[in-house]
């Protein structure tokens, strides 16, 4: 969604997945002093911050939705102590841009810099350092929360909210909106990282090198996974990253990219998906072993290719991330990487990383502790959903879940056996807080 929306337009929106591009009414915050009247008069709405969510969880097709972006003001910021008080509408790269300068940065960051405060927040994300750091809930001193009934709460994990605090952290936006967060920051090195390529072959390979690189304190671990190859084992590339303190060097250039169109029909089909795997696999294993790498080019490998997700082509597509726990969580991926083989499936992207011990604050929070797939499938209609539905299948058996964020098409039963604090949380809902997510999953 363009930022220079003109105010109050009723406009088609589409979330990251593109799987639909419905009406809404799109009524922009600017103002946090305005905002409990905004609520008032879009009801029921839900928030929408930077939009990359892949599923239905910021859309309220031919309903209103609060578009935060423009309450994007850092308010204060304490250099010594590292406690950022921003309005939730900020992205996390500009927090990013104001901080490491100032020897600080974002203690938790998922795999793109272009969220908001508030969206991070909802969504309770992970990073790639979650097994040491936990999820961005555990980083919130306060919170403010706008209700619809006018009220506004400060919020924080202790004291009199500290139950609407759990429902808010990973609360997908439905028990008010944010406006504000107290992040505190962690110390920085500086804007380089040390990090380690290590092709492997074999899952089992995966997780000896998981455990040895939590067992030696590496910061931030990430695999991607060639589920195409046809070799016997699963092979894939295994990074790792610790700070790299005292480099002068100059950041390499942004070179952005724009994705020029939307392409009639998906550019990811079994050909080109096997071609990418192939050579992305080749071109990672002849890379240095030992390498230096901007916190940028590491973190956030593709939002320097703007509207990249268009090139599923015009039915969009779905992202379908699972955690399962470590006990029978190799079976588990190894039955998901062979449903996707035999379904002829594969995936552009396919992630794996150990999850570490630390329990989510959030009621409804995605991240514990097991080993977690994401992969991006292009919407081929009843082929791909059948294929989802098999894999829902291993992760159930395997008492896992699918991440809220990604999801477009979870059914309510399985959703519901899921996340078991669910009751817990409706507790807490706003009833003027509606989406096409809750309304898929809880019904209203
Ligand atoms: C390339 C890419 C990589 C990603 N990598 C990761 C990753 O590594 N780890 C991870 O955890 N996630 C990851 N994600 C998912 C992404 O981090 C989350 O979906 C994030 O929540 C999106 O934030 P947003 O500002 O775009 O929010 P939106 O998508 O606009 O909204 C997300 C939810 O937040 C709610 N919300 C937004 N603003 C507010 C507010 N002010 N008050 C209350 N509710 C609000 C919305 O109602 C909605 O429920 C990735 C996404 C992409 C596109």
């Amino acid at each position: 969604m363009p930022d220079a929306m003109p105010p109050e337009a009723i406009t088609p929106v589409e979330s990251w997945g593109r799987l639909s591009r419905e009406p809404h009414t799109w009524l922009p915050l600017t103002n946090v002093g305005e905002v409990p009247h905004a609520l008032r008069a879009g009801r029921p709405g839900i928030a929408h911050g930077a939009g990359r969510s892949y599923g239905d969880a910021a859309l309220n097709p031919h309903g209103a939705l609060w578009a935060t972006r423009g309450l994007d003001r850092f308010i204060h910021f304490d250099q010594a102590g590292g406690v950022l008080r921003c309005e939730a509408g900020a992205l996390l790269r500009d927090i990013q841009r104001l901080a490491l300068p100032r020897g600080w940065m974002l203690p938790v960051t998922p795999g793109t810099q272009i969220v908001t405060v508030g969206g991070a927040i909802a969504n309770d994300v992970h990073g790639k350092n979650h097994h040491l750091a936990g999820t961005f809930g555990h980083h919130l001193r306060r919170i403010r929360l706008a209700r619809s009934d006018g009220e506004v709460l400060d919020i924080a994990p202790q004291g009199p909210h500290a139950a609407l605090f759990a429902a808010t952290v990973g609360g997908l936006g439905l028990t008010g909106v944010i406006t504000e967060a107290d992040l505190q920051l962690e110390r920085s090195d500086g804007p380089w990282l040390k990090t380690e390529t290590i092709p492997f072959g074999t899952l089992d390979e995966f997780f000896a090198l998981s455990a040895e690189s939590e067992r030696t304190g590496w910061v931030h671990t990430v695999s991607w996974l060639d589920c195409l190859s046809r070799r016997s084992g699963t092979r894939g590339i295994f990074l790792r990253a610790n700070p790299a303190a005292g480099v002068e060097r100059d950041a390499p250039l942004a070179r952005s990219r724009h994705m020029p169109f939307t392409p009639p029909v998906s550019l990811v089909n079994p050909l080109s998906l096997k071609a990418f795997n192939f050579a992305y696999y080749h071109a990672q294993r002849r890379k240095a072993r030992h390498a230096l790498a901007h916190y940028e080019r590491f973190f956030y490998p593709l939002d320097n290719l703007h509207g990249w997700n268009r090139m599923y082509g015009p039915h969009g597509f779905y992202q379908y991330q699972s955690v399962v726990p470590s006990v029978g969580g190799r079976e588990a991926v190894q039955a998901m990487l062979t449903a996707i083989s035999r379904a002829g499936q594969g995936s552009f992207l396919a992630v794996l990383k150990t999850l570490g011990e630390l329990p989510s604050l959030g009621l409804l929070s995605f991240a514990q502790p097991g080993v977690t797939l994401a992969l991006d499938f292009p919407n081929r209609g009843g082929a791909t959903l059948a294929l989802l539905a098999r894999l829902d299948a291993i992760v159930h058996a395997a008492g896992g879940r699918v991440y809220l964020a990604k999801d477009a098409r979870w059914p309510r039963a399985r959703f519901e056996a899921a996340y078991p604090h669910l009751a817990e949380f409706l507790l807490h809902r706003d009833p003027g807080i509606s989406s096409a997510m809750s309304r898929r999953l809880m019904g209203k």
